[in-house]
C-alpha cells in the first residue's frame, strides 16, 4: 500500500469512530444532566409551594399582630390571641430587641445561627423582613457552600417511600402518608422592630410527592432514551463497520491471515517501542521455491491452500512480540525476537529456529516435495551514542529491512544446500555495485568508456610475439579503472554482454584494418564471445557483418568461447562454430579445464585452438601430476589437429616445460600483462 493510501486510511479510521463516540457521550451526559436538573427543579417546586404557603400565612399573622400592638395590647396577648387561629399547635418563640426571651411555647427552639435560604426570593416577598432559620433538632440541613437548604439522603427517601403501609390501609391513604417531616423557624419582625417572633413551620413530604417526582423523571428519561438508544446503535454500528473495514484492509485474501500492510505497521510498532530498543530482532524472508511450478502441476487452488496451510503453521510457531504475514506470491515476512547475548548467539538462535521451522514446513505436504529458502536480516539492539536507555530505534523502515532479508535469500537461491542466508554489509555493497553497473553500462558504452587492452601471446620456441587476446577494461570517469571480473558477470546476467562483445569485435576489426592500411605487421587477435551470445541464431553472420564493416581478413580474428558454453544448446554451438570457420574465422575453446571439461564436445566441434586454463599452472605441482595432465591435454589437442595456448603463465620453468611439450603459444604475465593498444604496438615492433 502506498504511503498516500496509508495516510488516507489512517485518517478515515480516526474520522469514522470518534465523532460518533463523542456525540454519544456528550448527548448522554447532556440528557442525564437535564434529567437531574429537572428532577431538582420539580422537587424544589413541590417544596417551594409548601414554603410559599407558610410565608403567606406568616404575612397575615404579622399584619394582625402588628394591628393588636398598635391598638395598645401587650405582645404576649397579641401573640397568644393569634396562636389558636393561625399557628395551631406551632411552637412560638418571641424575644425583644435586646435578645431577651419573652414568650416560648413547645419544647423545641430555633437554631439562631443557622439561617436557611430557600432561593425563593421572588415568591417569598423579602420586603416583609422574614428570615428562615433551622430548628435546633434539625437532621437534614445541608450547606452546599452557596446557600443552606434541606437535604435528605436519596436512599433514605427511597426507603421511606417504598416502606409497606399498614394492612388495613387503603392505597389512597398509603400514598398521602407523610414520609418526611422537617421543621424550621420563620422569624418575623413585629411592631416597630421591638420584637422578633419565631414561629416553627413544618414541611411534610408525602409519599405521593416522591411518586410525582419519580413519574416525572421516568417520563423525561423515556423521552430522552429514544435519541440516546438511536445514537448508541449508530455508534455501535460505526465501530462494527470500522472494525470490519480494518479487518478487510489488513486481510490477506489468499491465506486468510494478516497482510503485508498490517505486518509493516505491527513490526514497526514493535521495533520502535522503547521497551524493545535493547532487544535484538530479525526480519526474515521465507520463500517457497517453485511456487508457480506447484500451481501449474496441482492447480492454483491447491497452491493457495498450501499458502493458507503455511499461514496456519506459522501462526502456531510464532511467539510473543513476533509476527509474520504474506508479502506477495509465495513469500512470507517474519519478525523474530532473538534470544542471545551477542551477535553471534543471536544469529545462531535464528539459524536454529529457522532450520527447524523449514524442516517442519517441508513436511507440510507429506506426499509432495516442497522446498524453502530463507534470508535473514539481523536487527541488533539499538545502541544510542549517548548511552542513555530511553531511546527508541531510529529509521525503522520495514520494507527496506525486509528487502535486505530478501536480497540475502536471493543470493543463496542457486545453492540448494544453503537454505538459510544472513544479510551482511558486503552483500549490500554488492547489490549497490550491481545496480550502479546496470544503471550506467549503456551510457558507458555510448561514451566509449570501454577500452580494448591487448595481452600478447608468445611462441615458446622462439620467444616471438605471435598473437594477442583482446580484453576489455572499463575506464569510468567516476570509478576509475574497473577490471572485467567486476562487471562481466553482471553483463552476462543482464544480457548486455552481447552488446559489449559486438563492440569489442568491431574495435578489434577496426584496429586490424588500420594496421593493414598503415602497413604494420598483422597480429592475429582473439576476442571473447560470451556464452550468452551463442544462444542467438545467426551469430556467425552477425560477427561477419561486424568485421566486414572494417574489412580485415577473417583469419586474423579468433573467437574465444568459454568451456561453459559447451553445456548449452550444443546443436546451435556446433552449427555456429562451423559457420564461423566457413567464414574463415578461427575459433578457440577458452578456459579449458576450468570447469567440467566436456571432452565429448571436442569430438563434435571442429575447434582450431584449445586454451589451457591458468588453473593448470597455479599452485605447487610437487608430485608432477599437473604436468602429466597438461602434457596429455596438449597431446590430445595435437591429435585433434588443434593448436594449444597456455594461459596464466608466470614462471620461466612453466615456459620451458610448455616449450618441451610443443605448446604453440603462451599467454601470461611472464611475457606481458594486458596493455593499451599503443603500448602493444610498440611491443609488436620489438618482439614480433
Ligand atoms: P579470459 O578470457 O580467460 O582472459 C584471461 C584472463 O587471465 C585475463 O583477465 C588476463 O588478464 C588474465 N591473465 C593472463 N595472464 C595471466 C597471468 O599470468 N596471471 C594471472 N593471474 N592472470 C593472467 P581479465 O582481463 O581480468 O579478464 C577476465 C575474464 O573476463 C576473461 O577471462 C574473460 O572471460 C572475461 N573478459 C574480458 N574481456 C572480455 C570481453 O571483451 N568480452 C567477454 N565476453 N569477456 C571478457
Ligand atoms: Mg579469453
Ligand atoms: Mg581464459
Amino acid at each position: 500500500m502506498s504511503s498516500v493510501k496509508e495516510k488516507r486510511f489512517r485518517k478515515l479510521k480516526r474520522k469514522k469512530i470518534w465523532p460518533s463516540i463523542v456525540a454519544f457521550i456528550l448527548f448522554t451526559l447532556l440528557c442525564v444532566g437535564m434529567i437531574v436538573l429537572f428532577l431538582q427543579l420539580f422537587a424544589l417546586y413541590i417544596m417551594g409551594t409548601k414554603i410559599v404557603q407558610q410565608y403567606g400565612e406568616m404575612k397575615n399573622v404579622k399584619a394582625v399582630i402588628n394591628g393588636f400592638l398598635e391598638s395598645g395590647e401587650s405582645i404576649a396577648d397579641a401573640v397568644i390571641s393569634q396562636r389558636k387561629y393561625t399557628f395551631g399547635e406551632n411552637d412560638i418563640y418571641v424575644m425583644d430587641a435586646d435578645g431577651e426571651m419573652l414568650i416560648k411555647t413547645g419544647n423545641s427552639e430555633p437554631d439562631f445561627e443557622l439561617v436557611l435560604d430557600f432561593k425563593l426570593d421572588r415568591e417569598l416577598g423579602l420586603d416583609e423582613g422574614f428570615v428562615a432559620v433551622a430548628d435546633s433538632e434539625n437532621q437534614f440541613v445541608h450547606d452546599n457552600g452557596d446557600f443552606t437548604i434541606f437535604a435528605m439522603p436519596v436512599d433514605e427517601v427511597i426507603k421511606r417511600t417504598f416502606s409497606p403501609g399498614r394492612e388495613d390501609q387503603s392505597v389512597g391513604s398509603w400514598l398521602s402518608e407523610t414520609i418526611i417531616t422537617q421543621g424550621y423557624w420563620l422569624r418575623a419582625p413585629l411592631g416597630e422592630g421591638e420584637y422578633d417572633a419565631y414561629v416553627k413551620c413544618i414541611i411534610q413530604l408525602q409519599r405521593q410527592d416522591v411518586f410525582y417526582i419519580c413519574i416525572f423523571g421516568i417520563i423525561a428519561l423515556l423521552i430522552l432514551m429514544i435519541p440516546i438508544i438511536l445514537l448508541f446503535i449508530n455508534t455501535i454500528r460505526s465501530i462494527v463497520t470500522q472494525r470490519r473495514m480494518t479487518q478487510i484492509i489488513y486481510l490477506d485474501t489468499v491465506t486468510g491471515g494478516k497482510n503485508w500492510f498490517y505486518f509493516r505497521n505491527y513490526a514497526e510498532r514493535i521495533l520502535t517501542r522503547k521497551i524493545n530498543s535493547k532487544k535484538p530482532f530479525a526480519i526474515v524472508n521465507l520463500h517457497l521455491e517453485r511456487y508457480q511450478n506447484y500451481c501449474a502441476c496441482y492447480g492454483v487452488k491447491a497452491g493457495e491452500e498450501l499458502l493458507e496451510a503455511m499461514d496456519g503453521f506459522l501462526k502456531a510457531r510464532i511467539g510473543k512480540n513476533e509476527f509474520f504475514a504474506r508479502f506477495e506470491g509465495a513469500d512470507f515476512g517474519m519478525l523474530l525476537a532473538c534470544e542471545g547475548v551477542n551477535e553471534q548467539e543471536n544469529q545462531e538462535y535464528c539459524r536454529k529456529r529457522m532450520r527447524s521451522l523449514l524442516a517442519e514446513l517441508s513436511g507440510l505436504k507429506p506426499d509432495q516435495k516442497i522446498h524453502f529458502h530463507a534470508g535473514i536480516n539481523m536487527i541488533p539492539p539499538y545502541v544510542p551514542k549517548d548511552g542513555k536507555w530511553y531511546h527508541t530505534r531510529k529509521n525503522v523502515d520495514i520494507n527496506q529491512l525486509y528487502t535486505y532479508a530478501n536480497a540475502a535469500r536471493v543470493t543463496s537461491e542457486c545453492a540448494e544446500e544453503k537454505q538459510i542466508t544472513f544479510f551482511d554489509q558486503e552483500m549490500l555493497e554488492k547489490q549497490v555495485w550491481e545496480r550502479w553497473v546496470e544503471d550506467t553500462m549503456e551510457e558507458a558504452l555510448n561514451n566509449e568508456e570501454f577500452q580494448v587492452y591487448l595481452q600478447p601471446k608468445y611462441s615458446p620456441l622462439n620467444g616471438k610475439l605471435v598473437g594477442a587476446e583482446a580484453l576489455v577494461r572499463w575506464i569510468s570517469p567516476t570509478e576509475g579503472f574497473i577490471a572485467p571480473g567486476r562487471f562481466i558477470p553482471i553483463f552476462e546476467d543482464t544480457g548486455f554482454v552481447t552488446q559489449l562483445d559486438d563492440y569489442m569485435i568491431s574495435r578489434v576489426a577496426k584496429l586490424q584494418a588500420e594496421w593493414m592500411i598503415q602497413g604494420k605487421k598483422m597480429i592475429p587477435i582473439s576476442v571473447n564471445v560470451s556464452r550468452a551470445h551463442f544462444a542467438q541464431e545467426g551469430l556467425a553472420e552477425h560477427i561477419c557483418q561486424l568485421v566486414d564493416a572494417y574489412g580485415p581478413r577473417h583469419e586474423l580474428i579468433e573467437l574465444e568461447v568459454t568451456e561453459s558454453a559447451f553445456f548449452d544448446d550444443k546443436d546451435i554451438l556446433v552449427k555456429t562454430v562451423k559457420q564461423l570457420k566457413a567464414f574463415g574465422f578461427h575459433v578457440s575453446m577458452d578456459d579449458f579445464g576450468a570447469g567440467y571439461s566436456s571432452l565429448n564436445s571436442l569430438k563434435d566441434i571442429p575447434l582450431d585452438v584449445l586454451k589451457l586454463d591458468g588453473e593448470f599452472f597455479s599452485g605447487d605441482d610437487d608430485d608432477g601430476r599437473g604436468q602429466v595432465v597438461v602434457k596429455e591435454a596438449i597431446q590430445l589437442a595435437r591429435n585433434l589437429d588443434m593448436r594449444v595456448v597456455a594461459e596464466g603463465i608466470e614462471k620461466k620453468e612453466q615456459v620451458d616445460f610448455l616449450a618441451s611439450q610443443g605448446c604453440d603459444m603462451i599467454q601470461g604475465f611472464y611475457f606481458a600483462k594486458p596493455m593499451p593498444i599503443e603500448e602493444f604496438e610498440k611491443k609488436v615492433e620489438k618482439d614480433a
